[in-house]
């Protein structure tokens, strides 16, 4: 049976696995295509086109092999553009007469049809089965864990006013998120926590944490401080969010370890640039929301996303030019194995906390009804 834990290695290498014997399907499905050099080329078989060269499937080539396209009417748009989607939309065409409305075939049940038809097990998808056995594998982890940190979460728990009043105040966020999550500010003088919001970051162990500044934005300089502006080379410290000095933020994704069931149950993850974004989503019951702790997005959190059995990734960054960099720099890193898409909050906002609760409804209701696999 199959578990609906698939993991990305899994699912690339069924993909490759497929591409090898597309000329099987071509017969079994008696499909209307020629070979080209480097494709095939013919109608498109999910909308059941006439035009003879208005779908591809890339079966050769360094970066697009098993990629397809429907020129004419965007059907890979409905179902993700690997050969995996590709069968979906056949699927979808041959048992549900898919025409855009109706029900597409289930993606786990696309996997276990492809498993039978092409008779390939699955190796990996044990491995992805039980979450804490995956963050043990990690590589990842693994590094950070032989570092040594003499910070744990008692040590946490001891250090902040938790819930943070700032947070529950200033931004909104409920008491209930901010004890589970251990958000808290720093009281205390003199210490590089002092005067924010400290967000500690776990992945199991302790990781690190970044803080969000209680102090207002300088007009004239855009720091946050009190007193004389600081000099160019102490910016940093008075910055808006700020990193413990051992925490490498690229190496993390906030809230993964909590997410990861909710990400395989659904098959979306949604990614924020802040935490706080992240715990406002939370306290709206959306459990599958991801930070990159600002508008970066490294490979290591790429690789990350590919372990943790999500298809598609909503984005749902700032409204502003860093945002857009989130935007692009996502879609550039993860067009090929996921779809990717992008959700705006109203113009007038510059991100979710902003959103009132009606805004954040209609959010949490498109990503649900649009995006979830189960069920569909
Ligand atoms: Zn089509
Ligand atoms: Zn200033």
């Amino acid at each position: 049976m199959i578990s609906h834990s698939v993991s990305q290695s899994d699912l690339i290498s069924l993909s490759n696995f497929i591409i090898d014997r597309f000329e099987q399907l071509i017969e079994y499905f008696d499909l209307d295509f020629y070979k080209e050099r480097k494709r095939y080329t013919g109608k498109c078989p999910i909308h059941d086109g006439d035009r003879g060269n208005a779908f591809a499937m890339y079966t050769e080539g360094q970066d697009i092999v098993g990629n397809w396209f429907c020129y004419t009417r965007g059907c890979h748009k409905h179902f993700i553009n690997t050969p995996i989607g590709f069968i979906r939309g056949l699927l979808s065409r041959h048992k549900f007469d898919w025409n855009i409305t109706n029900r597409k075939f289930g993606f786990y049940d696309t996997i276990k049809w492809c498993t039978d038809f092409f008779d390939k097990q699955l190796e990996n998808s044990e491995v992805d089965i039980d979450k804490f056995r995956f963050i043990k594998q990690s590589s990842i982890f693994e590094k950070k864990e032989t570092q040594k940190n003499t910070i744990d979460r008692k040590y946490i728990l001891k250090s902040l006013d938790i819930p943070s009043k700032y947070f529950l105040e200033k931004r909104g966020l409920s008491k209930n998120i901010l004890t589970k999550y251990d958000i808290g500010d720093c009281l205390s003088k003199n210490k590089p926590m002092s005067n924010r919001t400290v967000v500690p970051i776990y992945n199991n162990i302790y990781m690190g944490c970044t803080g969000r500044s209680m102090l207002k934005e300088c007009s004239k300089c855009g720091f946050f401080h009190e007193n004389n502006c600081p000099k160019k080379e102490h910016e940093y410290f008075f910055s808006k969010w700020r990193h413990n000095k051992n925490f490498n933020s690229e190496n993390c994704l906030y809230n993964y370890v909590n997410t990861l069931h909710f990400i395989k149950k659904t098959g979306v993850v949604v990614l924020f640039e802040s935490s706080i974004n992240v715990l406002k989503f939370e306290d709206y019951g959306m459990h599958l929301s991801l930070c990159t702790f600002g508008a970066k997005f490294s490979d290591l959190q790429r690789d990350l996303l590919d372990k943790s059995g999500a298809m598609t990734i909503v984005t749902i960054s700032d409204n502003d030019a860093a945002g857009e960099q989130m935007r692009k720099t996502v879609k550039e890193k993860c067009d090929k194995l996921y779809k990717v898409v992008d959700l705006y909050v109203p113009d007038n906002k510059n991100d979710i906390n902003d959103c009132v609760e009606k805004e954040l409804i209609n959010l949490k209701k498109r990503i649900e009804q649009e995006f979830y696999e189960l069920g569909k």
